[in-house]
C-alpha cells in the first residue's frame, strides 16, 4: 500500500507513519514530492490493519496495492487454473473449450430429469445441474427432493455420463452431497456464509461458487480465497447476475465480470444466464454473448414442460431451444479461437 500525506504535513508525521510501518512488520520506502510526501510500503501488508495508517496524523489516505485475496488472484498465480468437471466425460472448465452444464432448476422426478439429461448430453452438454436442496425466498414453496433428488441425479450421470452439478445449502449436508455430486455448487445466498466456504474447502470435489446478488467482485473473490484456504483449489466463480432497479429482468447480468475477473483472477470463470435475466427468450443472446466475452463455461436451465416445472420454469429453455442454442454458441466460439 502507498500511505499519502496531506500537502505540507511536517516531518514528525511522516517519521511517525514509518514507525507504525515498521510496528507492523514492514518496510518503508520515503518519496519527498514538490507538495507531498509519500511513503511506500514494502512487503506483503494484505492482512494489515490499513485503519491505523489511515487515522495517523497527516495521513491524507491509504492506497491499496495488492489485492486482499491471495491464493485466488492472479499476481501470485499467472497460469490459468483448469477445473475437471468429473463425470464419464471428464470434461474441464478453464481451457480453450467452453464446456455447457445444463439441466433442471429442480430435480422433480425421474421421468423429468432423464429425459432432459439425455436432451442436453445429445445437444452437447458435458455437466447435468439440477437442484435437490433448493434455497426458496417462501418457506412454503418446493424446497427439493433432498436425497431422493442425489439419487436421480446418480442415476442420470449412470445413464449418460454427465457430471453432476448440485447445491449445497448448509454444512450438515455437505456429506450427503458430496457421496453424490462431482461438483458443489455454493448458492448465491450463500456465497457468504463462511461456515460453509470453510466446509466445502475441505472437500476433494469442485465448487461451483455463485456470485451474491450484492456482492461485489471483491468480496465474491474473497469467498473464493475461504475456499481455497482450507485447500481445495478447484473453484469455478460463476456470475448470476445481480440486483439492480432494472424489472425487466430478474437480475441483471453483469457480463464485464468475465474480462475483470481473468485480469485479477486465476480461475475459471461461469455464466449463468438463466438465474442472470430470469427470462428464457433472454438465454440464447446472452450465452452468445458469454462466450464472445470469454467465459469459460456456461450453466443453463433446461426443462421439458417449462410451464409446468416446480421452479423457475420462466427462465428454462426448452431442449430443443438448448439444442439451437449450442449451435450457435459453437459458431461464436470458432469466432474467437474456441470450441464447445
Ligand atoms: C439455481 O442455480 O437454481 C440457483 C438457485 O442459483 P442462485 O444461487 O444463483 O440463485
Ligand atoms: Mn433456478
Amino acid at each position: 500500500m502507498i500511505v499519502v500525506m496531506k500537502p505540507g504535513s511536517p516531518q514528525e508525521q511522516v517519521e511517525h507513519v514509518i514507525q507504525l510501518v515498521r510496528e507492523m512488520g514492514l518496510k518503508d520506502h520515503v518519496i519527498v514530492g514538490q507538495e507531498r510526501t509519500v511513503v511506500a510500503v514494502v512487503g506483503d501488508d494484505r492482512f494489515k490493519d490499513r485503519s491505523v495508517l489511515e487515522s495517523a496524523p497527516g495521513v491524507d489516505k491509504v492506497v491499496p496495492i495488492l489485492a486482499p485475496y491471495k491464493m485466488a488472484s492472479r499476481e501470485v498465480q499467472k497460469e490459468r487454473t483448469v477445473v475437471p468437471l468429473g463425470g464419464r466425460i471428464k470434461a474441464k472448465v478453464g481451457g480453450t473449450t467452453v464446456a455447457v452444464i445444463a439441466g433442471p432448476c429442480s430435480v422433480e422426478n425421474k421421468s423429468q430429469v432423464l429425459e432432459i439429461a439425455h436432451a442436453v448430453k445429445e445437444a452437447g452438454a458435458v455437466g447435468l445441474r439440477g437442484g435437490a436442496f433448493k434455497p426458496r425466498t417462501n418457506p412454503y414453496s418446493f424446497q427439493g427432493l433432498a436425497e431422493k433428488g442425489l439419487e436421480l441425479l446418480a442415476l442420470a450421470r449412470e445413464e449418460t455420463g454427465l457430471a453432476v452439478v448440485t447445491e449445497v445449502m448448509s454444512i450438515d449436508q455437505v456429506g450427503l452431497v458430496n457421496r453424490y455430486a462431482d461438483v458443489l455448487q455454493v448458492g448465491a445466498r450463500n456465497m457468504q456464509n463462511f461456515n460453509l466456504l470453510n466446509a466445502v474447502g475441505e472437500q476433494a470435489k469442485p465448487v461451483l461458487l455463485k456470485r451474491g446478488m450484492s456482492a461485489t467482485l471483491e468480496e465474491f473473490l474473497l469467498a473464493a480465497e475461504y475456499i481455497m484456504s482450507k485447500g481445495n483449489t478447484q473453484v469455478m466463480l460463476c456470475e448470476r447476475g445481480i440486483r439492480t432497479y432494472e424489472d425487466y429482468v430478474r437480475n441483471t447480468l453483469a457480463l464485464a465480470a468475465v474480462p475483470e475477473l481473468h485480469r485479477v483472477s486465476h480461475l475459471p470463470v461461469v455464466i449463468d444466464p438463466s438465474q442472470g435475466t430470469g427470462k428464457s427468450y433472454l438465454v440464447d443472446s446472452m450465452c452468445r454473448a458469454a462466450v464472445a466475452a470469454g467465459a469459460d463455461a456456461l450453466i443453463v436451465e433446461v426443462h421439458n414442460d417449462p410451464e409446468h416445472a416446480l421452479t423457475d420454469g420462466a427462465q428454462s429453455i426448452t431442449p430443443k431451444q438448448f439444442s439451437e442454442m449450442m449451435n450457435s454458441i459453437r459458431r461464436i466460439a470458432a469466432a474467437v479461437d474456441r470450441n464447445v
